[in-house]
């Protein structure tokens, strides 16, 4: 706690006087154009990863990054992804998943009680120690229709990503069962994008709807380029 104040007085004291303008331009409104959907995970800091400043992304986070579809679960995730297509206007939404997340990990198979060596993060009886992260959790269930064939579970750290990546695709699906995303979407008013960002390297991987694969970022916006109008 102490650390959260001292960076407060820091931020009154050099920070805010410097963001006053920017601030005062932002007090009574905002208009973000992107809706950031991504873990709760601490070390997943949407606006360090890329250079946003406040007003440029309307946030959301859950563990897992989990998008429960339409109906399933009304609540917290469902409004905001409301207010943000319906009120906001958002031009696109993104659900990142992340590398070592913990969620996933939670709904991957334990290792063998004579594994030479356990993950001694594994969550044994998740149901019973922890009943709501696993109620949660289930909604990871259709990630592993997405899982690239071929991927052993054996290897821990690859089956692991893999799945994580697999799971931002099956959010991607859930997030289209919103009707007002779907809407949207169809009025090419909206895209939506699956990201995976990797904690170790810094460098995010973009999901290819079409060939149906995750690329480096750069070259999926190099694929996905939009002509630029003249003088923009
Ligand atoms: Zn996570």
């Amino acid at each position: 706690m102490h650390r959260l104040l001292e960076g407060y007085a820091r931020f009154r004291r050099n920070v805010f006087p410097q963001w006053k303008a920017h601030f005062h331009l932002l007090a009574d409104s905002q208009q973000p154009d992107v809706l950031f959907i991504t873990c709760a995970d601490s070390r997943v800091v949407p606006d360090l990863i890329l250079q946003t400043e406040p007003g440029d992304m309307f946030l959301c986070r859950a563990v897992g990054n989990i998008v429960p579809p339409h109906g399933a679960m009304p609540g917290g995730i469902s409004s905001t992804i409301e207010y943000a297509v319906e009120v906001l206007h958002v031009r696109h939404i993104i659900v990142c998943g992340h590398s070592d997340c913990g969620a996933i990990r939670a709904v991957l198979p334990p290792d063998p009680p004579d594994s030479p060596n356990p993950d001694p993060r594994d969550h044994r009886n998740l149901a019973a120690r922890l009943p709501l992260t696993a109620q949660w959790l289930g909604y990871v269930e259709p990630a592993w229709k997405y899982l690239p064939p071929g991927v052993s579970p054996a290897d821990t750290r690859t089956f692991h990503t893999a799945l994580v990546r697999a799971n931002v695709i099956a959010q991607l699906e859930n997030l289209k069962t919103h009707p007002e995303v779907a809407r949207a979407l169809a009025h090419n008013a909206l895209q939506v994008h699956g990201w995976y960002y990797d904690i170790l390297t810094g460098a995010i991987d973009a999901y290819d709807q079409q060939d149906r694969r995750f690329l480096p970022l750069e070259d999926w916006a190099a694929a996905n380029a939009q002509p630029q109008a003249p003088n923009a």
